[in-house]
């Protein structure tokens, strides 16, 4: 079975061909500046990258062009579009569905109610959506939602403590994202382990340019910290993660920013770059702390700190724990990261073997816990893709 997976962004749209039957990706590429331009960087597996600038009007374009990539003689690697069996979609915020589902009308006309309360992913998704089912109504489509694994998380945890009303009539609650690659990593651990999930207490910790963490108990999501959008939780690339909400208030009283300043510079101009002021990538602000740079030292600092306080909560509220996984950009290849996060939790059973976290392998599950250790603590490579490819291919069999 070969399935397409898509990962519209706002101006971007991402693929992956898979074959099913090999568990292997075929081609994959990336389609940038959607709708200002254009670029296309198509990648056959095992061949050199091809890329070109194109204009790329729309999402419908940028699809019909990856769809000829994939079937042309020089860089295709299938004769025709009448090869694929289904496509899967990468839909960030799926509201109260709480399975990924096989596309429908009424599908796509819930995804458009909930774009208020997902402004910046959910356009996206629905062109890219529509942009298939236009281009090949007949194939079984399928949407992945990130907020899905969440849905196993009770109430005293989604519902943030204002006034009730407005989690019942406007939807103000904790959904919690990336919960596809955190569904994807503890699965893979567990594998690694030799364990049914089922008697696993895990936090997955997925440290990238947005980052989250989330407690898997049994298998099933119990806590995670973003929320109502991915904007909460610990300090990341740009985004503040959680503060204190009358800085808000503050900023608008008393600096006159509008809602919409505010929520750019939270969004946009906060975590690590707003601290060190030198950048949101963890790489250059490990060059600037190594030189002395106090701000760039602090930055790393409040981003450690958060995921510890965020390891300590977790085993509190599953009164235990099996394994940390790291995931993503900063969990799969800063060891620096890793090991200031695992230092001093000997309380808890987490002590990693420094010499493993630093010579680690890349790209493979790695288990970097110490010997003895309670805890084990392991490095697994996400892979959202693939995780959308077997949900679609659940789906679409169906
Ligand atoms: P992501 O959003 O998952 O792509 O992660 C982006 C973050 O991961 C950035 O802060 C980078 O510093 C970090 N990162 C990504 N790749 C590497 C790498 N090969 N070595 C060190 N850090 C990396």
């Amino acid at each position: 079975m070969k399935i397409l997976v898509l990962n519209a962004g706002s101006s971007s749209l991402k693929y992956q061909l898979f074959n099913m039957d090999s568990s292997e990706v075929l081609a994959k590429g990336t389609c940038e500046r959607i709708g200002a331009g254009g670029a296309i960087t198509h990648k056959r597996t095992g061949s050199e990258p091809f890329c070109e600038e194109i204009d790329l009007p729309n999402h419908g374009v940028a699809l019909e062009r990856v769809l000829s990539l994939l079937c042309s003689a020089e860089y295709g690697v299938i004769a025709s579009v009448a090869e694929i069996d289904a496509v899967g979609h990468r839909v960030a915020h799926g509201g109260e569905m709480l399975e990924s589902s096989r596309i429908t009308e009424s599908v796509v006309k819930y995804l458009e109610t909930i774009v208020p309360i997902n402004p910046l992913h959910g356009p996206p998704a629905i062109a890219g959506i529509k942009a298939c089912l236009a281009l090949m109504p007949d194939l079984p489509q399928v949407a992945v939602f990130d907020t899905s694994f969440y849905s196993t998380i009770e109430s005293s945890r989604y519902v943030y403590a204002i006034p009730y009303e407005f989690y019942e009539n406007d939807k103000r609650r904790r959904y919690g994202f990336h919960g596809t690659s955190h569904r994807y990593v503890s699965g893979e651990l567990a594998k690694a382990l030799g364990k049914p999930i089922e008697e696993l207490k895990i936090i997955t910790c997925h440290l990238g340019n947005g980052s989250s963490i989330t407690a898997v108990d049994g298998g099933k999501a119990i806590d995670t910290s973003m929320g109502f959008t991915p904007q909460e939780g610990i300090a990341m690339g740009t985004r503040s993660g959680t503060i204190d909400p009358t800085v808000v208030t503050y900023l608008m009283k008393t600096k006159g920013y509008s809602a919409q300043e505010v929520e750019d510079i939270l969004n946009k101009k906060s975590g690590l770059l707003g601290v060190s002021g030198i950048s949101n990538d963890l790489r250059n602000i490990f060059a600037a702390a190594e030189e002395g740079n106090e701000r760039a030292k602090l930055a790393i600092d409040i981003l450690v700190n958060g995921i510890k306080k965020h390891i300590g909560a977790y085993t509190a509220e599953m009164n235990g724990l099996d394994a940390v996984v790291f995931t993503a950009g900063i969990g799969e290849n800063q060891a620096n990261v890793r090991e200031m996060v695992c230092e001093n939790m000997g309380y808890l059973g987490i002590e990693i073997d420094k010499e493993r976290n630093m010579n680690f392998t890349r790209g493979i599950p790695f288990d970097i816990t110490a010997k003895g250790a309670k805890v084990a603590t392991w490095i697994i490579p996400t892979d959202e893709e693939y995780m959308i490819a077997i949900d679609t291919q659940r789906l679409a069999s169906k």
